[in-house]
């Protein structure tokens, strides 16, 4: 295919266009991770091979052990702590009961050589998982996977490609960055992700964005077409990808990536510099964080504080479900990494059509993303769900002594009585800590919107929240009726459409008659098309991952907030998706030329 890029203006080919999940442009030296189940092994044992074949089982799972402890070594030094938590999680799979029933049965019984017992193993928990549309579980799944290719090349004697011996900074291209290849990765010098499969939400898309790595996801088959070794060019604003570009495309890319970087420099200076407006109107730039490590970056990036929390990853990267003290823990870790800020912690935000093994949930549903996921399910385990809010109240004191404020937000909220539901379960929650005489203070309780019917309601359920806080990614899919996560509907799944526009301002608009305080933590926040016109809406509060607060802190300083109501006016007036998305490329290369090529609306 070939293709005019929007920045050069040149002719590249051959190029592949994929999803733009982290932007920058990178070039550098490809390093392709595969997983080594091409054939599997279909040899039968002989009865007397049985033996041998358990015992090279049994050595392949102590050198994976050995490896796991190895890296969790390197990990905590290199990176930290958090990270490193993955392998401890690895490690529990490894020594998993049924995991190694399983496989010694398939040995035994079946005659199945080790490795051809792990290929069934890996297809076994793959079709247990693909019809699971969430996508933290599938993270999950893939450690499964993780785990099962790290004891199968030791049983082949498969060598990992040495990154040492590769030339210059390296652009990994992976299927989907399994999340201990991604920490195991440390401090080598990697520019840019490239990923088979994967979306915005994808565990690769999330570390790029938290780490200011380029990425481009959803380019199938790129393994077919890459070696390691190859030059290769990631463009993440563009979402496109150069395998052996001519020398011409190379340079211009590498000019492109030269002044990325320079760009991003310069603005890292800004980091102190108070986010405003170009008239001094103060914002607040807040960050979506997963966790300790991002809450740093985040301090370090220049946010002001934690517009969102999803604790989801804490339990995922745990090898069992926390309890409270460990949550508590986390949360003053989450604390201690963000001084004298607000932080907004999140409940468990899963569920929906597949197994949560520690709650018990066991069966499919028809419609998961309107099923029973997020505060539906924690409202069926109170036990559950009041221990995430007994660890928060007790760390909001923590937080209160350190200058700092906790907040509480609830996610996929959908009626009034829901939050009458969760004062009485939070008031219960104080009560019994009251009665152990367990230091605890008061938090603020907010909800999440992002199912349009509180959205079209809001003034009714206003009164009882302290605060909102728009999910934009889900409030998109439901109000669009276009699931996030499927390329054939994004075109209907926008930020930009029309209605999302005036249902935002309407949303923004009612907030402000009840003087609740509101922020928008879904993506868009972070996306300089769509905040200038929540600029326009009256929006002061934008939560977004770390790597964008510095550019959009940028823009924010060159627009005034009489231009941006005039930029909504005129937005407003516009009937289609596309004509909105053309108006805003102009008024952006108007306002900050820079800032255009960091949005990927
Ligand atoms: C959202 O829906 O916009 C949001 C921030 O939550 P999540 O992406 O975790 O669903
Ligand atoms: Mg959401």
């Amino acid at each position: 295919m070939t293709f005019v890029s929007r920045v050069t203006g040149c002719y590249i080919s051959p190029m592949r266009k994929g999803i733009a999940v982290s932007p920058g442009v990178a070039v550098g030296t490809a390093y392709c991770i595969h997983e080594i189940f091409v054939n599997p092994d279909t040899k039968r044992l002989e009865d007397s091979e049985v033996t041998a074949e358990l015992a090279a089982y049994e050595a392949a799972r102590d050198r994976t052990s050995e490896d796991l402890n190895a890296l969790r070594t390197k990990v905590e030094g290199q990176v930290g702590r958090d990270e490193a938590a993955i392998f401890a999680v690895h490690e529990a799979i490894l020594r998993d009961a049924d995991f190694t029933h399983k496989v010694r049965g398939w040995i035994v019984d079946d005659r199945l050589t080790a490795a051809a017992a792990l290929h069934q193993l890996l297809n076994h928990y793959t079709s247990l998982f693909t019809r699971t549309r969430d996508n933290y579980l599938k993270e999950r799944v893939n450690d499964v996977r993780d785990v099962i290719v790290r004891l199968s090349a030791h049983l082949s004697e498969v060598l990992k490609p040495d990154t040492d011996a590769l030339e210059g900074p390296l652009i990994v291209v992976a299927d989907e960055l399994l999340p201990s290849q991604a920490v195991a990765l440390g401090d080598t010098d990697v520019r840019g992700i490239v990923t088979q499969a994967g979306s915005q939400t994808s565990h690769a898309a999330i570390i790029a964005r938290s780490r200011g790595i380029p990425a481009v996801s959803g380019i199938s088959g790129i393994l077919r077409q890459v070696t390691t070794g190859d030059t290769i060019v990631v463009d993440g604003r563009e979402g496109i990808v150069i395998v052996d570009p001519t020398p011409e495309t190379r340079s211009a890319y590498l000019k492109l990536e030269r002044e990325f970087v320079h760009h991003r420099d310069e603005l890292a200076v800004n980091r102190d510099l108070p986010a405003r407006t170009s008239d001094k109107v103060s914002l607040e730039l807040l960050a979506n964080i997963n966790g300790v490590t991002d809450a740093k970056t985040a301090a370090a990036m220049g946010s002001t504080g934690v517009g969102l929390f999803r604790t989801e990853y804490m339990y995922l990267t745990h090898p069992t479900v926390p309890d409270e003290d460990e949550q508590f823990d986390n949360y003053c870790k989450i604390v201690d990494a963000s001084p004298n800020s607000t932080i907004t912690i999140r409940t468990l935000d899963i569920g929906g059509d597949k197994t949560v093994p520690y709650l018990g949930h066991h069966h499919q549903e028809a419609n998961p993303f309107l099923g029973w996921r997020s505060i539906r399910l924690s409202f069926e385990h109170p036990e559950f769900f009041s221990t995430q809010i007994r660890a928060v109240l007790r760390a909001s004191r923590y937080a209160k002594a350190q200058g700092c404020a906790i907040r509480l937000l609830f996610p996929m909220i959908t009626t009034l009585d829901e939050c009458h539901r969760i004062r009485q379960i939070v008031r219960r929650a104080q009560q019994r800590l009251a009665k152990e005489k367990k230091e605890y203070a008061d938090v603020p309780l907010g909800m999440m919107l992002e199912v349009p019917a509180a959205a079209i309601a809001i003034d009714t359920i206003l009164p009882v929240v302290d605060f909102v806080s728009v999910g934009s990614n889900d409030l998109v899919q439901y109000l669009m009726a276009a699931d996030r996560d499927n390329p054939k509907v994004s075109h209907l799944c926008q930020p930009l459409a029309p209605a999302v526009l005036r249902l935002l301002t309407n949303v923004i608009r009612t907030c402000h008659a009840h003087s609740t305080p509101i922020t928008v933590c879904g993506e868009m926040a972070g996306q300089p098309k769509a905040f200038v016109l929540l600029l326009g809406m009256g929006l002061r509060s934008f939560s977004m991952s770390a790597a964008f607060i510095p550019t959009i802190k940028e823009l924010a300083s060159r627009v005034s907030i009489a231009q941006a109501r005039s930029i909504l006016h005129h937005a407003l007036e516009l009937k289609t998706t596309t004509h909105v998305k053309r108006f805003m490329t102009d008024q952006l290369r108007r306002l900050s030329p820079e800032s255009e090529k960091f949005d990927s609306t």
